[in-house]
């Protein structure tokens, strides 16, 4: 009898013992239970890299770090004890062993990871999806019909390597000045809660940043409980990575209480208020992070997803997917819901995969999973949003170039007339083409960009446009 192309077994949790890192050696459980201890043993630089794993780690790895940060680093470096516990989890962790890992993968990046022949995509761009160009107000992006994103604040408690609001979030890096918010938080957050109150087309609100794990708890709740107040919210999800990368601050007392407090309001009016957390390798799901989702259920939270991105050599094969889905859905009580492409933003070349890829993906792990958490992997189409992979209207594999329709206007198009029979494009790393398609590039590179550039003052002028439509109503 021949074997399923995929085994499934359960496979119960663990959580690994911090012990094993020398920078780790003498922290108690208490200590590592606690948000604070968590928060302030970060590693946020190379020196205190060096101070977790000491001579564990071999100096080349030391330097390809430091190249990285200095030479192709978009993010820079966040990492809470709980998130560097799970690299290499169940042994010493090696040089070789680090540089395997997957989440280390992109977390940590590295400068020999990166792709040297096409390190950015020429379409490549910082806010490759054009959130900013689509704020109503400073930080709330209303790009589909009925839903909206408010971006509360620029911070996360750790950075990912392939932000996709690398424009944004987090510290500059020596390759990336990020941009600020200009209004003041408190002005900024009554701007969002006004724009609502007079827009009762919009029923869905994802909460994000950055990341509500790194905004002070009495400060969410109360933008929370201020939506709540707003009888055409219909749905709020809290977007937040720490419920994995630091679980401790979910897991919180007065956190608790206080989403306990925001689930009877929300459920008492009908409201589906969801966490939405962001997992991208199944050792990623210890104990602790099934509690900490446990803890948001219990509180009284609607459900709690996971919104993973599909990046090279962390989660692209179809067992690194389902194990990841089984772990999430089996044990911690997340339900796996979407994969994402990696966007198309500077020096991600290295962790995209082609469409191509991502429709195989999505057909080899159908079946296995309950229909309702099997994930839906999807393109998030610039100007466009996100698409099921399959949903393409054609296809050129030799250039790598996905042509994508819409049936709704962004924002910004509100008075451009061909926004919904246009089409769209999304573009395959090159290094993944064939020959004859990756030497059209390098003849190409040039004008390609410039018409890019084109159709980008296009869009910006159509946003002009409706921004002036807008003060004119
Ligand atoms: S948690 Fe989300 S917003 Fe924060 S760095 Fe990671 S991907 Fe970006």
């Amino acid at each position: 009898m021949s074997e399923q192309p995929y085994g499934y077994r359960r496979r119960e949790l663990v959580e690994p013992d911090w012990r094993r890192l020398p920078g780790f050696a003498g922290a108690t459980a208490q200590e590592w239970a606690d948000p604070q201890w968590q928060r302030v043993n970060c590693v946020k630089n190379l020196r205190q890299l060096r101070g977790v794993y000491g001579d564990l780690l071999s100096e080349s790895f030391y330097a390809d770090v430091e190249r990285d940060q200095q030479e192709r680093a978009t993010m820079s470096l966040l990492l809470p004890p709980q998130m560097l516990n799970t690299m290499v989890p169940g042994e010493v962790p090696t040089t070789e062993g680090m540089l395997a890992d997957p989440v280390r993968r992109y977390m940590l990046p590295v400068f020999t990871d990166r792709a040297t022949d096409w390190p950015s995509h020429p379409h490549s761009s910082r806010d490759s999806l054009h959130e900013a160009e689509m704020w109503a107000v400073e930080g709330l992006t209303h790009r589909y019909p009925t839903k909206v994103l408010a971006e509360l604040l620029p911070t996360c408690p750790q950075y990912c390597g392939h932000c996709t609001r690398m424009d944004l979030v987090g510290n500059s890096t020596p390759q990336v000045t990020k941009h600020k918010f200009e209004l003041k938080p408190v002005s900024r957050l009554d701007a969002m809660i006004d724009y609502l109150r007079r827009t009762p087309g919009v029923r869905d609100v994802v909460v994000s940043g950055g990341d509500v794990g790194n905004m002070p708890f009495k400060n969410l709740e109360s933008f929370v409980a201020r939506l709540l107040e707003i009888d055409t919210v219909r749905d709020i999800r809290l977007a937040t990575k720490a419920l994995m990368g630091l679980p401790q601050h979910w897991l919180a007392d007065d956190v608790v209480e206080g989403m306990g407090r925001l689930a009877t309001t929300a459920r008492s009016q009908g409201v589906s208020l969801a966490i939405h957390t962001h997992v991208n390798a199944a050792q990623s799901v210890t104990p602790a992070v099934a509690r900490a989702s446990r803890a948001m259920l219990d509180a009284g939270v609607r459900d709690v997803r996971n919104q993973g991105v599909l990046l090279r050599g962390v989660n692209t094969t179809t067992e690194q997917l389902l194990d990841l889905c089984f772990a999430l859905q089996d044990e911690a009580g997340i339900l796996p819901y979407y994969f994402y492409l990696c966007d198309m933003i500077p020096n991600a070349e290295h962790w995209r995969i082609p469409v191509s890829r991502a429709q195989e993906l999505q057909h080899s792990i159908m079946g296995y999973l309950p229909g309702f958490a099997t994930p839906r992997i999807v393109c998030d189409v610039p100007y466009v949003g996100k698409r099921w992979v399959h949903q393409l209207e054609e296809y050129d594999r030799e250039r790598g170039i996905s042509y994508w329709t819409k049936n709704y206007r962004t924002g910004i198009e509100m008075t451009d007339p061909d926004a919904l029979s246009r089409r769209y494009e999304y573009y395959d790393p090159i290094q993944s083409l064939p020959e004859s398609g990756q030497a059209w590039w390098r003849e190409h590179a040039g004008t390609e960009v410039e018409s890019a550039m084109v159709r980008a003052n296009g869009a910006a002028r159509a946003s002009q446009q409706a921004a002036a439509a807008l003060v004119g109503s």
